[in-house]
């Protein structure tokens, strides 16, 4: 339906600026009128494909244009850095266009706040990007949003580093005295760690990871509902790794625990860093091989059988379940075709 909505869109767009094009610029040749027509349309091309591409289809298996550094390269400038700005686990931003982006060198020359260590995280299509957190009073002109809000809204490279930033200052205020002996922590002279200098133990960010799968049976997809989610909304299963298992030996014991039916065929599809607070979500897609739903009753509200063009509310395109699930349409619909 929106990508309907988006052609409807285009459509009008093309219609719209092509007319506009038209009367602006009657006085030009007919050439020049052609390379303004075709200039217009590669723009909306373009945009649109980033609507649909980049805003929300895209797995996180996708290259993003980002260069992970714990140290600055000294060529590096910071003039043009953006600084992904915590205050109270709140993201600080400016907005553009309704947009919000992280804020920049000079926004934060006129912030007036307390400020804390700064946290290289890397490079950004060119761009110095820096975690920092900050106390006091937000400035005028400036929205904290927890990060939740910005999944969707701005691209997904730009989402993921808000998540590693919040991720980074967190650990580096869980970790400034050693866990073993309580001595204050170093920073690791290469890594991004924290090193103890009394009993040498050194401490990375703690990601924890969880699987998350669609199990399906022929032409259907098994969807649960939780009885915390909004709208009566149905997803794929999912839940923490423990120590000692391997990834699918967790999708299995997650299954069976949750819905009580045994699995085979096993497929890994892909990840998304989930930073809510610190999860990787490792996406499977799995066969069904037997057994009955029983519900686990402190998870589960209800789980069931659906077929691909008859499905619940379902979660949005920006998470790794509605990516798990359209996959699945997609694999139906080639068969069917
Ligand atoms: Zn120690």
């Amino acid at each position: 339906m929106l990508a309907v909505l988006r052609l409807f869109f285009y459509g009008l767009c093309c219609h719209y600026t092509a007319r506009a094009g038209g009367r602006r610029h009657h006085h030009i040749g007919a050439w020049s009128r052609f390379q303004w027509h075709l200039a217009v349309h590669l723009a909306v091309v373009r945009s649109l494909l980033q609507a649909t591409k980049g805003y929300e289809l895209m797995w996180p298996t996708d290259p993003d244009e980002f260069e992970s550094h714990v140290k600055a390269p000294a060529s590096q400038s910071h003039e043009d850095a953006w600084y992904f700005l915590s205050v109270d686990g709140q993201m600080v931003c400016a907005a553009e266009h309704g947009v919000p982006r992280p804020v920049s060198r000079d926004d934060l020359r006129w912030m007036d706040m307390d400020l804390g260590d700064e946290h290289f995280l890397g490079i950004y299509r060119g761009r110095s990007c820096f975690a920092l957190e900050g106390k006091g009073q937000i400035p005028e002109g400036y929205a904290a949003d927890n990060l939740f809000s910005w999944l969707g809204r701005v691209e997904p490279p730009l989402f993921y580093l808000a998540g590693r930033a919040q991720q980074v200052i967190d650990w580096h205020n869980s970790h400034r005295f050693c866990g073993r002996c309580g001595t204050a922590t170093a920073d690791h002279d290469a890594d991004r760690a924290k090193v103890c200098p009394e009993c040498s133990l050194v401490c990375y960010p703690r990601i924890a990871p969880s699987i998350i799968v669609l199990v399906t049976r022929e032409d259907e997809m098994l969807l649960a509902r939780n009885a915390n989610w909004p709208n009566g909304m149905f997803s794929t299963l999912a839940g923490f790794v423990e120590v000692g298992e391997s990834i699918e030996q967790t999708v299995h014991r997650e299954v069976a625990e949750e819905v009580g039916i045994q699995l085979g065929g096993l497929r890994y599809l892909g990840s998304q860093s989930w930073p809510f607070p610190n999860s990787l979500m490792l996406g499977f897609h799995a066969e069904y091989a037997g057994g009955d739903i029983v519900c686990q009753q402190s998870e589960i509200a209800e789980a069931r059988w659906f077929k691909v063009d008859d499905l619940p509310n379902i979660p949005p395109a920006t998470a790794i379940s509605r990516w798990l699930i359209d996959d699945f349409i997609d694999q139906v619909n080639a068969r069917r075709a």
